[in-house]
């Protein structure tokens, strides 16, 4: 193809191709110390009940702090991290800091709140996954009740038994399961209350498209109605201004999470001391 598109296109492409390879071998490479070096921290985001304006959740989100490429965002490096196995520590490593986080802040007196923490495919096909979960919340001490884990639609694609049965026993332990970016992949909603899933994640371009009003009303408030009708619990992602919250508010979507309540933080930047905290 340096024919059909001449030579300087082709030098371009072919540049553009070994900036994106070397950054994913850096990663790759990286991924392999990173554990070790402590480079990883989490970040906190209130997840906020939109009839009430207090916190009743924090999504726990990972963040690498690279020595020489600085902050990672996990977009980059979760995928990497799946190909190379790593996520199976990485994952665990979360799981334990956010549990542990949570009992803290209850430690601190704080109204309780979920941790809700983003669990990928990989790790759920991992046949020792429930045990670890189970041992995360034996170590910490946090009651199952206090965790939901959040996982995207493609896991409903791989249809199998290994899958229903982690979903079954995770449920057994009494933690809540709810379905991340909700919309953006091809799962029915009645298909999802076969899972035994608590909640719904509205994806945020959904919500985004509320104030530019591109189907985004019509969507939002067509996925909260459903769920509900099938007794299951609605957040809106990406909230990020009064309109959307109004219409989300009128819609009786359950709760919700974005920059308009606050960006994710690190723990100790959460001023949670004026219990209960709110919003309005
Ligand atoms: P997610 O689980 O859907 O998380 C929500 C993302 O939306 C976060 O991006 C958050 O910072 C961002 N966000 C929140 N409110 C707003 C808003 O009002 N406007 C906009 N524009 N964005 C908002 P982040 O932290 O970059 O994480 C991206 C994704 O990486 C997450 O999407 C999740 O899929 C994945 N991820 C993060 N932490 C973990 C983890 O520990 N394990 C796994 N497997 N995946 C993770
Ligand atoms: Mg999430
Ligand atoms: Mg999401
Ligand atoms: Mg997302």
């Amino acid at each position: 193809y340096t024919k059909k598109y001449g030579k300087n296109n082709y030098t371009v492409y072919s540049e553009e191709l070994d900036r994106k390879t070397a950054y994913k071998l850096t990663l790759e490479k990286g991924l392999k110390t990173a554990m070790a070096n402590q480079e990883f921290i989490v970040h906190y985001q209130p997840i906020t009940d939109l009839s009430t304006g207090e916190i009743r959740a924090m999504e726990a989100l990972i963040r690498w702090k690279h020595p020489e490429l600085g902050m990672v965002p996990p977009d980059n490096f979760i995928p990497i991290s799946e190909e190379s196995g790593h996520i199976v520590s990485i994952g665990k490593w979360m799981l334990q800091t956010a549990c542990a986080q949570n009992k803290a802040w209850q430690e601190l007196g704080y109204p309780p709140f979920k941790m809700c923490v983003n669990i990928s495919t990989i790790q759920l096909q991992h046949p020792n996954f429930v045990e670890t979960v189970k041992t995360v919340l034996e170590e910490t001490g946090l009651e199952a009740r206090w965790l939901e884990l959040e996982v995207t639609e493609s896991i409903l694609m791989e249809d199998t038994k290994v899958l229903k049965d982690s979903l079954t026993n995770l449920k057994e332990l009494g933690i809540s399961l709810s379905i991340d970016d909700f919309g953006t992949g091809y799962t029915s909603l009645s298909y999802l209350r076969q899972f035994s899933f608590d909640r719904v994640k509205i994806d945020r371009s959904f919500v985004a498209d509320i104030t530019q009003d591109l189907n985004g009303k019509t969507i939002t408030s067509t996925i909260i109605s459903l769920a509900h009708k099938l007794n299951m619990q609605v957040i809106a992602e990406g909230i990020e201004d009064e309109t959307q919250l109004s219409f989300l508010k009128e819609e009786k979507c359950d709760e919700g999470q974005g920059y308009y309540f606050s960006r994710p933080l690190p723990a100790n930047m959460h001023d949670l001391s004026k219990t209960p905290k709110k919003y309005w």
